[in-house]
C-alpha cells in the first residue's frame, strides 16, 4: 500500500522555452550583465579548477563552497558552485580526461538570482529580474516570449530557475517549465493504443513519437542488409567459418530511444485509474495485417515497444490489457463495417458504409479500446475468422446493408443504394 501513495503526482511534463532574445535590454543594462557573466563564468571555471585539481569525485551541489575572491554573492556563489559540480559529475561518469574549459558564459541562475516576473504593461509580456554585482540593484530586461512559450508558461510552472547564455555577443535566457499534462481523465476510462511505425504511439486524440520518414527507411535498407548478411551466413556455416554479426546497434539504439520517449510522453499524459487497451500482437497476425510490411514492422521492433510499455504501466500501477489486432485498421469506429477499401491511403480513414472519416490511426485507436472486454471477440484464435465475426456483426446490427449489397462485402455506400443520406448518428 505504502507503493501506492507514492505514484500519485507523478505526472509532470518537462518543456523548454529556449532562444528568448534579451535584445530589448538598453546598452547600460547590457553593460552590467556582461560584468555579472564575466564574474560569473571565471567564478565557476575556478570552481572546476578546484575540482578537478583535487579529484573530488564525489563533489555535491550541498557542499561547503571553497573559498574564491569573486565579486560576486553569495547566491551567485551557490549557483556557480552548482554549475561546476554538474560539469565535473558528467566529467567524471564519462571518465573524460582533460579538464573541462568554459568557452561560452553560461548562468544556470537559480529564483534567487534571476527571476522571470509578468509584466504590468502590455508592451512586453515579461521581465527578467537580474541581481547584479551590486547588491539591492538589480537589473529589469523585457522579454518577448513567443506564442508556444507563453501557452507552456500558462500550464505550468517554472522551475530550476532560468539559463542565460551569451553567443557571439548576444544573450539568450531559456527556462524548464512544469506542466500537468493529465489529461481530463475519469476513474475506469478506456484507452486504446496503436502501435505504428510511422507513429509510435497513438491514441484516440494523439500522436505520441514518429518515426522520420528517413528513420523508416533506414530500417527497411538495414532489414534488406540484414537478409543479404543472413544468406551470406548461412553459406559460412556450412563451411564452418565465422559468420557475421547482424546487429546494427547504432540504428537499433536509436530506434530505441526514440521508443523509450514515446512512452514517457504518453505516460505522462495519462492518468494512473485508467485503463490502457493494446492490440494482442502475434507474428502470424501482424503477417496477415501487413505482409509487405511485416520485416518492417519486425525490424522497427513493435514487439519491443510493445513489451517496454507493458514494463512502464506496471511500473506505474497502471492496468493495461490486450485485444485481438485483426482488422483495428480496417474497422470503422462507428459502425464497424470492416473493408480493407475503408482505408483510401495509408493516414486516411473513410468507412465506405458511413463515410465517417479521421485519421487513420485514431480510428485504429477506438476500434482497440471498443475492443476491451469483448469476449466473444478476443476469444477467437484464428485471425481469418475475425473479418467474418464482424462482418456478421455489422450485418446483424444493418440488416439491409446486407440485402442492398447481396454479399458480404460492400462495393458501394449506402447512401448511394438508398438515394437518402444517413447521419452516422442514425445509424448508431
Ligand atoms: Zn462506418
Amino acid at each position: 500500500m505504502a507503493k501506492k501513495n507514492n505514484k500519485k503526482n507523478n505526472f509532470k511534463l518537462h518543456k523548454a522555452v529556449t532562444h528568448i532574445k534579451l535584445d530589448f535590454a538598453n546598452d547600460g543594462k547590457l553593460e552590467r550583465l556582461n560584468e555579472v557573466g564575466t564574474a560569473f563564468m571565471s567564478l565557476v571555471q575556478a570552481y572546476i579548477d578546484h575540482i578537478f585539481d583535487n579529484a573530488l569525485k564525489t563533489a555535491s551541489k550541498f557542499d561547503t563552497i571553497p573559498e574564491i575572491e569573486t565579486k560576486l554573492s553569495a547566491r551567485y556563489q551557490r549557483c556557480a558552485w552548482q554549475q561546476a559540480v554538474g560539469i565535473m559529475q558528467s566529467f567524471f561518469s564519462n571518465k573524460r580526461e582533460n579538464k573541462p574549459v568554459l568557452k561560452n558564459i553560461t548562468i544556470q541562475g537559480n529564483a534567487n538570482v534571476i527571476k522571470l516576473e509578468q509584466s504590468e504593461t502590455s508592451e512586453f509580456d515579461y521581465w527578467l529580474k537580474i541581481s547584479t554585482l551590486e547588491k539591492g540593484s538589480p537589473i529589469l530586461i523585457p522579454v518577448k516570449i513567443y506564442k508556444y512559450g507563453v501557452e507552456i508558461l500558462k500550464t505550468g510552472k517554472l522551475c530550476l530557475g532560468v539559463t542565460l547564455n551569451c553567443k557571439n555577443g548576444k544573450w539568450y535566457a531559456a527556462f524548464i517549465v512544469e506542466t500537468d499534462n493529465k489529461k481530463e481523465q475519469k476513474s475506469g476510462d478506456i484507452i486504446g493504443v496503436d502501435l505504428g511505425i510511422k507513429n509510435l504511439l497513438t491514441t484516440a486524440s494523439e500522436h505520441f513519437g514518429q518515426f522520420s520518414d528517413k528513420l523508416v527507411n533506414l530500417v527497411k535498407k538495414n532489414d534488406e542488409k540484414r537478409r543479404r548478411k543472413q544468406k551470406q551466413n548461412a553459406c559460412l556455416s556450412k563451411k564452418e567459418k565465422p559468420v557475421i554479426p547482424l546487429h546494427n546497434r547504432k540504428l537499433e539504439s536509436t530506434i530505441k530511444n526514440e521508443i523509450g520517449k514515446a512512452i514517457n510522453n504518453f505516460i505522462n499524459s495519462i492518468s494512473e485509474n485508467i485503463t490502457v487497451v493494446m492490440e494482442r500482437l502475434s507474428v502470424s497476425e501482424m503477417k496477415f495485417k501487413s505482409k509487405a510490411m511485416n520485416r518492417v514492422l519486425k525490424a522497427s521492433k513493435i514487439g519491443y515497444a510493445l513489451d517496454r510499455l507493458k514494463q512502464k504501466l506496471d511500473s506505474k500501477y497502471i492496468h493495461y490489457s490486450t485485444v485481438a489486432a485483426a482488422y483495428t485498421s480496417q474497422a470503422c469506429s462507428k459502425c464497424e463495417y470492416v473493408d480493407k477499401k475503408n482505408r483510401p491511403t495509408q493516414e486516411k480513414f473513410l468507412c465506405k458504409f458511413c463515410e465517417h472519416t479521421e485519421n487513420a490511426d485514431f480510428n485504429a485507436s477506438k476500434n482497440i479500446a471498443k475492443r476491451f472486454g469483448d469476449d466473444e471477440l478476443n476469444g477467437l484464435t484464428d485471425f481469418r475468422k475475425v473479418k467474418s465475426f464482424l462482418l456478421e456483426r455489422f450485418f446483424k446490427r444493418f440488416p439491409d446493408a446486407r440485402s442492398a449489397s447481396g454479399g458480404l462485402e460492400l462495393g458501394f455506400t449506402l447512401r448511394e443504394i438508398s438515394g437518402q443520406p444517413l447521419t452516422v448518428n442514425q445509424l448508431i
